[in-house]
């Protein structure tokens, strides 16, 4: 006998012990690993016609040896396949399962999840054997296992191509009647429950008569086979369409929202398209393979059909239908088919559709989808040089710090609208739509620069992506409003600077071109912060860098002119003042995310020291009258501190 692999087992007692409420489901696994086995055979057959023959799934129930048996006539297995497939759960293992049963899903979460696709059958069976044999073979072989120890594969019989899966069910216990799985009225239910969607007929033999031993002959079929995207939506079972994508795309969640549309015209198609409950586990790494399945009046010709969805819309899932392709066509020959290019623009004209449709009905939802799949609707915003970017600059969502939710661009454009006119606009122009930028919202809601458009009582849009800027770049405006960096250097009037000009020059010189120094009105509490001049803003500088860029931003110190720090810097000595220039551009450096510079903690000290200096200078008139923090204010903002500077 050979061992199943030590996680399998453990594995295997963890499904089989935990799994009670939703035991039916070993049946529709079962039927859905058959109709999987014809899928492939079909597909083969399509290039060899030898392979081709009746295909179908057929169901027997033998009530005295306590049997359910699945067969099919898919591609069946040799022995190393029986060994390989059968003989190890390929899943994401114990520790990982017995984690998840700690969140207390659903038996149905668990299940999908963990992909016991085949192993279900131990859920009702204590023994299971397959008996099967591969296209194109001559010897068949049988698997048989009595349970979590291990399994044996012989050499057996069989007349043709294809597998039975044979389930010897459990004893009944005083609660679990597995015998309810011996009534043929109970597996039609649970036929037309889980698994009416078969594309491949489900056959159950027809009892001639009660008590007949003959071998029966008559077969009915249980499944509608209808595929389920070519069902009119009141033939719909309830929750089909859901049943039909969790199988289909091994996701164990209902997706977020279905798409289904039927089109004649140059090219007939029927679609039925999914958006998944979330990216699958590869999505933006290169692995990921996009597509949609393409079908031919329900023959699958093509699995993940690439052409058939734009880049950007990769993470929806779902199936075509159409009749006008040849069944035998070659991938090479379809990729340059015209008819596929005009399913595809249909198709990614009507998602947008329904997204924009979403977005205005049902605003939760879109959210939900947005907040999944923002960035590849954002990536397709900037990707072909912006060929996308009309169609989907209105499905574009940003944090508003105004309004502490995510907001469309028109919708800001909108507040923008409803003010009174601002400053620009009395110009005759109009009013900027102002962003800032910042690995997450959290960070960017404490940026120095903020300050100013909240007294202002402008709002500002966070863009936490790397590509929200490039974005802004392409698009340049919206309606008519400009996108502006609230960390651009725009400086403060002529009229406002006037008289601090030395100032502003000496910190520059200070400073020994590591940024320009100019004043800013968009400061209130802080007397600094960074910002860049030009093209190439601080955000995409580190982006580019990040990329093996070497980018540099124009930096300028932009400084606050009503600030104390910034009033009495011109009071100070020589030393002090350098120290003072020295703190406060590392002070715009922390607030930006950056690391500070080696002198920045230096200058810390000696400043300190001074501040410690003037206490001393005046030690009893201070203490008497208030407390030594308030007083040390008072006394530095009233009079310089030059006193012990130079010791
Ligand atoms: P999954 O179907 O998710 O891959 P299963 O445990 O259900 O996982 O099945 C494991 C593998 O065994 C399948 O991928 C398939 O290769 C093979 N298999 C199972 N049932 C059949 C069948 N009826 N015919 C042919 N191969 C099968």
């Amino acid at each position: 006998m050979k061992e199943f692999k030590a996680q399998s087992k453990k594995l295997l007692d963890l499904v089989v012990n935990s799994i009670y409420v939703n035991r039916e489901i070993f049946l529709r696994e079962l039927i859905s690993n058959a109709s999987d086995a014809l899928d492939k055979r079909r597909f083969m057959s399509l290039t060899d016609s030898a392979l081709s023959a009746d295909f179908g799934i057929e169901l027997k129930i033998d009530k005295t040896a306590r049997t359910i048996t699945v067969s099919d006539n898919g591609v069946g297995m040799n022995d190393k396949e029986l060994e390989d497939n059968l003989g190890v759960i390929a899943a994401s293992g114990t520790e990982a399962f017995k984690k998840a049963q700690q969140d207390k899903p659903s038996d149905e979460q668990l299940i999908g999840q963990f992909g016991v696709g085949f192993y279900s059958a131990f859920i009702v069976a204590d023994s299971v054997t397959v008996i099967s044999k591969k296209v194109g073979d001559s010897q068949a072989y049988m698997w048989k296992s009595d349970g979590a120890e291990g399994f044996d594969i012989t050499p057996a019989e069989r007349v043709d191509a294809g597998t039975d899966v044979i389930l010897t069910l459990k004893p009944d216990g005083d609660e679990d009647k597995y015998s309810e799985f011996l009534e043929e009225w109970n597996i039609r239910k649970l036929v037309k429950k889980y698994s009416d969607y078969i594309r491949y007929p489900i056959r159950i033999p027809v009892s001639l008569n009660d008590d007949s031993d003959v071998a029966v002959e008559k077969y009915d079929v249980v499944n509608s086979m209808t595929p389920v995207w070519k069902k009119q939506k009141s033939e719909l079972g309830e929750n089909e369409l859901e049943e039909f994508y969790k199988h289909t795309y091994h996701d164990y969640r209902a997706p977020l929202y279905h798409v289904a549309t039927r089109v004649e015209g140059a090219v007939d198609y029927t679609a039925l398209l999914f958006v998944p409950s979330e990216p699958s586990y590869d999505y933006l790494t290169k692995d990921f393979k996009r597509g949609l399945s393409l079908y031919c009046n329900g023959v699958l010709i093509m699995e993940r059909c690439e052409e058939l969805v734009p880049e950007y819309l990769g993470f929806i899932r779902g199936v075509v239908d159409t009749p006008d392709l040849a069944l035998n066509i070659s991938r090479e020959t379809l990729q340059h088919d015209r008819r596929l290019v005009a399913i595809a623009k249909g198709l990614e004209k009507k998602v947008l559709a329904e997204f924009s449709k979403l977005l205005k009905n049902d605003r939760e939802k879109y959210q939900s989808i947005f907040e999944q799949f923002g960035k590849a609707i954002k990536f397709g915003a900037y990707s072909d040089f912006g060929a996308n970017k009309d169609k989907l600059k209105d499905l574009l969502m940003y944090y508003s710090d105004a309004q502490a939710k995510l907001v469309t661009l028109k919708e800001y454009v909108e507040q923008l609208e409803n003010k009174a006119p601002l400053d620009d606009a009395e110009r005759g122009k109009k009013a900027p739509v102002l962003y800032a930028c910042g690995e997450t919202t959290e960070k960017i809601s404490m940026l120095p620069q903020l300050e100013g458009a909240r007294e202002k009582g402008e709002d500002v849009l966070y863009f936490t992506d790397p590509v929200d800027e490039f974005i802004a770049r392409m698009l340049d405006s919206y309606d008519g409003h400009k996108f502006e960096n609230i960390a651009s250097g725009k400086d403060a009037s002529p009229a406002k600077t006037r008289g601090y000009e030395g100032l502003l020059k000496r910190m520059e010189q200070k400073l020994d071109g590591k940024a320009a120094v100019t004043a800013t009105t968009k400061l209130k509490s802080y007397p600094v912060c960074l910002a860049a001049k030009g093209e190439v803003s601080l955000e995409m500088e580190r982006i580019m860098e990040a990329m093996g860029n070497a980018v540099k931003a124009e930096r300028v110190l932009q400084v606050n002119l009503d600030h104390p720090a910034i009033k009495n810097l011109k009071n100070l000595p020589d030393g002090m003042f350098d120290d003072t220039v020295t703190v406060l551009y590392n002070e715009a450096l922390l607030a930006e995310g950056y690391k500070t510079e080696p002198d920045f903690l230096p200058a810390i000290n000696r400043l300190l020291g001074a501040l410690r200096g003037t206490e001393e200078a005046r030690p009893v008139k201070v203490a008497k009258k208030k407390a030594p923090t308030a007083g040390a204010k008072k006394a530095s903002s009233e009079k310089p501190v030059e006193q012990k500077n130079d010791e």
